[in-house]
């Protein structure tokens, strides 16, 4: 059987932490068994569901990379499918009307607290006859629930999970105005989009007993199930704004990279070894229910820094590049030129060293298309003095004279003049990367010489070197 994976997301926020990494453990799943991933929004809760939400998490998806096959389904669109079976199951029995008013309901929970139950419906109208229906009330349709016996789940994560179904009421499957309940909507619609395996949060723990037990009344076989548990905050708290569960995208405008987030969010609850840096392929290779943490992860945003440093490091030159152009030229209010483009993407190697973001490499290669004179910060300022200026002139004299500006000709040239000044190489080179780059940190030095340009470093060398 081919193995269908879905992510249901209810569109009434963003793709958050916690759902990007359920959307992921789906679509590994279907990816490493050759099978399908389905993308559903339920957005059944029409009250809360906005266009806004849907699209932040189709861009949140696209954005982390998990394609999902087909279109995606919208849940709302098919509700009188829903209503269809909620009828048959009422033809079988399975179902029945309640008139149960909202004075009624508000007394069973009432008594069910006064005697310390759970609150829950009661059943008064699981076997009466509609005949004695109260006059002008529209009744909800609620699954006649199995009131004996357990219900089993055979969780891959949890394992055996049994629930006693005295624990749990009869559910409304259809509201007093004809829509369906989540509860519904999610069985019918995962057994009509054949999905074989859930994978999602433990907080749908006690709903999988209940939808097991309408498979049972359908007599459809139920998909296999795994609970994940909750992603919670570096301090063991559950995830929250405090943690910053933030949406996925929050975390691509703070400069991580959706390689980066798909082996951090893999590694949290899921592990394969000692493995720490799984490339996506990898993942897909390996990925299985077995090595499920069972235990709540998490979130640690060191770890996650450090991941997107590996991850910056191995990443393509030209892609970085494209990248952080759109953050240069916003910071710049400019537009990158082609030849500022092709410095940058040269320059990528060194820059791409030291960055633990998108947002620092940025940062890091604006020095590249600033205009001259360039302003230096405070560090690189007290780097020029009397002294250094001198060096500084001189040398670029010397670099003048050098007809052909390549790497290897620069730094003979800056070697022999260090010499020439009796003075380390560092004391040369240090004031020389304040003037050309306005900071105290960047990529080697001659590389920075080579793709400034014999013209724009000679002028920036000078520039600084004026005092
Ligand atoms: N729509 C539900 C939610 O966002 C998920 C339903 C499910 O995975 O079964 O919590």
């Amino acid at each position: 059987m081919t193995v269908v994976t879905r992510f249901a997301p209810s569109p009434t926020g963003f793709l958050h932490i916690g759902g990007a990494r359920t959307a992921l453990f789906n679509w590994l799943y279907a990816r490493h068994h050759g099978g399908k991933f389905v993308l559903r929004i339920e957005d059944t809760d029409r009250e809360r569901s906005t266009d806004e939400a849907i699209d932040a998490i189709l861009k949140g998806m696209k954005w982390m990379g998990l394609d999902w096959d087909g279109e995606p389904y919208y849940q709302f669109a098919r509700r009188e499918r829903h209503a269809e079976v909620a009828k048959q199951l009422l033809e079988s029995g399975n179902a029945y009307y309640c008139y149960a008013s909202k004075e009624e309901l508000a007394e069973m929970r009432e008594t069910a607290r006064a005697e310390g139950r759970a609150p829950g419906y009661d059943g008064r109208w699981r076997d009466r006859d509609s005949s004695e229906s109260p006059a002008g009330v529209d009744p909800v349709v609620r699954f006649k629930s199995p009131n004996e016996g357990n219900t089993v789940i055979e969780d891959a994560v949890q394992g055996t999970v049994t629930i006693a179904n005295a624990q749990l009421d009869d559910l409304i499957l259809l509201r007093a105005d004809g829509t369906p309940t989540y509860m519904l909507s999610v069985i019918v619609d995962d057994h009509d989009m054949g999905v074989t395996d859930i994978i999602r949060g433990d907080d749908h723990l006690t709903n999988a007993a209940r939808q097991l037990q309408l498979y049972d009344a359908l007599n459809w076989a139920a998909p296999r199930m795994a609970h994940i548990p909750l992603i919670h905050g570096p301090d063991g708290a559950k995830l929250s704004k405090r943690h910053g569960a933030l949406g996925v995208e929050a975390y691509r405008d703070m400069g991580y990279l959706p390689e980066a987030m798909r082996n951090y969010l893999l590694r949290l609850g899921w592990s394969h070894g000692d493995d720490e840096i799984i490339s996506t392929e990898q993942a897909i290779e390996w990925f299985n229910l077995e090595n499920i943490g069972k235990s709540a992860s998490r979130f640690d945003f060191d770890k996650l820094e450090n991941l997107n440093g590996t991850y910056i490091r191995q990443a393509d030159d030209g892609y970085l590049t494209d990248l952080i152009l759109p953050l240069l030229e916003e910071k710049t209010g400019l537009s990158v030129t082609d030849h500022q483009r092709s410095m940058i993407e040269k320059a990528m190697n060194g820059l791409k060293e030291r960055a633990k973001s998108v947002i620092s490499l940025a940062d890091s290669s604006h020095f590249l298309i600033s205009q001259r004179p360039l302003s230096l910060d405070e560090k690189a300022s007290k780097l020029i003095t009397a002294d250094s200026s001198g060096v500084l002139n001189r040398l670029a004299e010397k670099l003048e004279a050098l007809s052909n500006w390549d790497k290897d000709a620069i730094e003979a040239i800056v070697r022999e003049s260090a010499e020439a000044e009796d003075l380390k190489l560092g004391k040369i080179a240090q004031p020389l990367r304040a003037a050309l780059t306005g900071t105290t940190v960047s990529p080697g030095i001659f590389d920075v010489l080579e793709i400034l340009g014999k013209e724009e470093a000679l002028g920036r060398i000078r520039d600084a070197a004026k005092i």
